[in-house]
């Protein structure tokens, strides 16, 4: 098979396992059973009627026994799985460098998800992703230790510092993602990470309080940003680097 086309279905099977993490695990429901099955009548999903994608588009959206909606997280954590998975294949190429950003891609889609839902980023992602990180660049060197272990300081450090200046308003969860991203990414890139994760941040956050749809002390997760741009940081992060410290320099 092609490989493109094999990492494309790859991605949709992690996808599909994403969605049952997304749904579980803020539950502290097992990953391993029992079987999915319709969260409206409890009747058991069909393994014909879990297929990524296109079950959900010959259900037309719905369970097949009580007509339930099912909702689009299903189908979209699946693409955008699959998506990133062949993006990475594209950058990387068969290596370790492309086994590791598997690992952080799907942890990031499902932070990213389980952050709109619940306001909450599961330190049983992070804790392990933190590790993880480290002991992926130990195998590949793409991020020397140092750098990795320095990343994991900066990215942490850096949230630790807003959340003792703001008193609130980031938490400890946002911390430790910013450990994890420091650690797969090196101190240098998780840098561009978090100014991407600002910079969209505020681009979404502003027009939200300018127009009263968000108050000041509604919050807004910080999560999906701060994934957000640890993908850009994963992809571009070191050409972005290079950018800036020249335009510093030259
Ligand atoms: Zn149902």
């Amino acid at each position: 098979m092609w490989p493109p086309v094999l990492v494309f279905l790859v991605g949709l099977a992690i996808g599909s396992f994403l969605n049952v993490v997304i749904a579980r695990l803020p539950e502290g429901r097992s990953l391993l059973g029992p079987r999915s099955a319709c969260p409206g009548c409890g009747a058991p999903i069909a393994w014909h009627d879990n297929l990524p994608i296109l079950s959900f588009v010959s259900l037309r959206g719905r369970c097949r026994a009580c007509a339930m909606r099912i909702s689009w997280r299903y189908p979209i954590v699946e693409a955008l799985t699959a998506a990133l998975f062949v993006l990475a294949y594209r950058i990387f190429g068969p290596t370790v460098d492309f086994l590791a950003a598997l690992v952080l891609l799907a942890a990031l889609v499902a932070i990213t998800a389980i952050d709109l839902q619940h306001q909450i980023i599961p330190d049983v992602i992070t804790l392990p992703g933190i590790v993880a990180g480290f002991l992926a660049n130990l195998a590949s060197g793409r991020v020397s230790w140092l750098d990795s272990l320095i990343g994991i300081g900066v990215g942490g450090g850096l949230f630790l510092i807003i959340i003792l200046a703001s008193g609130g308003g980031m938490g400890g969860g946002d911390m430790k993602l910013g450990a994890m991203l420091g650690a797969f990414l090196g101190w240098s890139v998780v840098l561009v990470a978090v100014f991407v994760a600002v910079l969209l941040g505020g681009a979404l956050a502003i027009p939200l309080l300018v127009t009263g749809k968000r108050g000041r002390k509604d919050p807004i997760p910080f999560g999906p940003f701060l994934a957000l741009g640890g993908v850009v940081g994963l992809f571009w992060g070191e050409r972005l680097a290079q950018w800036y410290v020249s335009g510093f320099a030259g």
